[in-house]
């Protein structure tokens, strides 16, 4: 069976579970689509309660929700409230600030008063990632929900309790059936429920290699996609940078989530007055991590999320080293039975080495020192990937003519990545298209649809 929960933290088989029929995702098709036309002649006030409640029941279950991730693929569980709390964050915003983002926008031409508003289109489909079980669902969910759009999603196959969990909440808080059907299905029917007429879009979250697969089928169908993908983020510290806050953000921005965040800083970009400052900082704070159960509020670095990705960050960091780079501190194995990763610092990384313009999906910093600005801003632009990126100088307009130079879809200034509900989330470049979050969460699904009363 595809869909199976297993601790990462103990490597323990929780439950399999079994796979979605053809018949369940054409019931799952007929009913998104009859709530669709339903959903077309009421107003997203009618749903603005039902949303306030899936974050009221977020919170209230909290405990329970960031207890089952945390089983299922291994974070941290202070991490894992956090996520549940942002989650219902996002559920309040967007039933907060629905009605005022779709207002209709008034035109004046010459020919006279004209109007658009946006209108739902259909049933979406979501393919989500483990990383962050609950709220890449609920980047979509949240502005969909309010708009009527139903969605149909599929999770990923190693963390199919959170999607039950959060398809079940969405019930439990009066939400009509087909609001959100989580299915467990297979690749081959993902594709057929997108290619169906009934489908609008689809928005995933993921690798470049499953976005480009479902990009593909949405596009020989004429439908549009968001595509949220990977990142290998720059951190640059300029020469201007105040070095307490680097070392507040650099490890967190690297080690958070045992590093499996697509907008975790991932390439330290150094001016070399700071270079060695900033290696002896980064190797004390890694080397300060306990392993351990995640469960335990103790624990400071988690297990990765499965035995997969372990051995995937292994042969990139072997790759590394074998092309030239050197270990600077960690790549020592951890003495505990879960997928645990020592955190690790690479330097000496030039560019024909493989993984310099690769995505390492764990605790591996690559620090690069760089004589001028001008290198620094050649070097963090010299990727494939577009997501985020982070600039520390004390002198904010040096720090935003930096920022307005980096080709990526979000940059932060003096911190790391966060997110929070009004804050667009995306990338450039192979990190994908579309934006979440905020009104543009409101930007890919949807029908502008003019009215010219002339
Ligand atoms: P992945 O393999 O692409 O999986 C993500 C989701 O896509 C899973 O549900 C997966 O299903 C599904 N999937 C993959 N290929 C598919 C295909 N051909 N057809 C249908 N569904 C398909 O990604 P991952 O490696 O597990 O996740 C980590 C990646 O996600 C990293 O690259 C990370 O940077 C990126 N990410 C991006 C963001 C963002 O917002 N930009 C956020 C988090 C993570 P299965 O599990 O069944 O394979």
């Amino acid at each position: 069976m595809a869909y199976q929960s297993i601790n990462p933290y103990n490597n323990q088989v929780l439950k399999s579970y079994p796979n979605a029929s053809d018949a369940d995702l054409e019931a799952a098709l007929v009913a998104g689509h009859q709530l669709y036309k339903q959903w077309r002649g009421e107003s997203s006030a009618t749903r603005k309660p039902i949303l306030h409640q899936i974050a009221a029941l977020m919170r209230a279950h909290k405990a329970q929700l960031a207890a089952t991730i945390t089983r299922e693929m291994g974070k941290l569980i202070s991490e894992s409230e956090a996520e549940v709390e942002l989650c219902a964050e996002i559920a309040d915003y967007f039933a907060d600030n629905a009605a005022e983002f779709l207002k209709p926008v008034p035109l004046t031409t010459a020919i006279g008063p004209a109007y658009y508003r946006k209108q739902s289109l259909g049933v979406l489909f979501m393919v989500e990632p483990w990383n962050f079980p609950y709220y890449q669902i609920m980047r979509v969910f949240a502005p969909n929900f309010m708009i009527g759009n139903p969605m149909i999603l599929k999770h990923a196959s190693n963390t199919p309790a959170c999607a039950a969990a959060f398809a079940n909440l969405v019930q439990e808080a009066g939400a009509p059936a087909a609001s959100l059907t989580n299915l467990f299905i297979s690749y081959d029917q993902v594709a057929s429920a997108i290619k169906d007429s009934r489908v609008i879009g689809a928005a995933l979250t993921g690798s470049a290699r499953g976005g480009a697969s479902v990009a593909k089928t949405a596009g020989e169908s004429l439908k549009k996609s968001t595509l949220e993908l990977g990142g290998n983020d720059p951190f640059i510290v300029l020469d201007d940078a105040d070095m307490q806050q680097v070392a507040q953000w650099a490890p967190i921005s690297r080690i958070g989530n045992a590093g499996q965040i697509c907008t975790a800083s991932k390439r330290f970009i150094v001016l070399a007055q700071h270079y060695d400052e900033f290696l002896e900082m980064l190797k004390a704070a890694f080397a300060a991590v306990k392993p351990g159960d995640p469960m335990d509020p103790a624990t400071t670095l988690a297990p990765l999320s499965s035995a997969g990705a372990k051995k995937h960050l292994q042969e990139q960091v072997d790759a590394a080293v074998q092309a030239g780079a050197q270990v600077y501190y960690g790549n020592q194995p951890i003495d505990l039975p879960g997928q645990f990763f020592q955190p690790t610092i690479l330097t000496g990384i030039t560019a024909d080495n493989p993984i310099y313009d690769q995505e390492m999906f764990g605790p591996v910093a690559t620090v690069y020192k760089v004589d001028s600005e001008a290198a620094a801003i050649k070097l963090a632009n010299d990727s494939s990937f577009g997501l985020g990126s982070s600039v520390f100088s004390k002198d904010l307009d040096h720090a935003q003519r930096v920022a307005d130079q980096i080709e990526s879809g979000m940059t932060f200034i003096n911190r790391g990545w966060v997110s929070v509900p009004e804050l667009p989330f995306g990338g450039v470049k192979t990190s994908g298209y579309g934006r979440e979050l905020a009104d543009l969460g409101f930007s890919a699904f949807v029908n502008e649809h003019l009215v010219v009363a002339a």
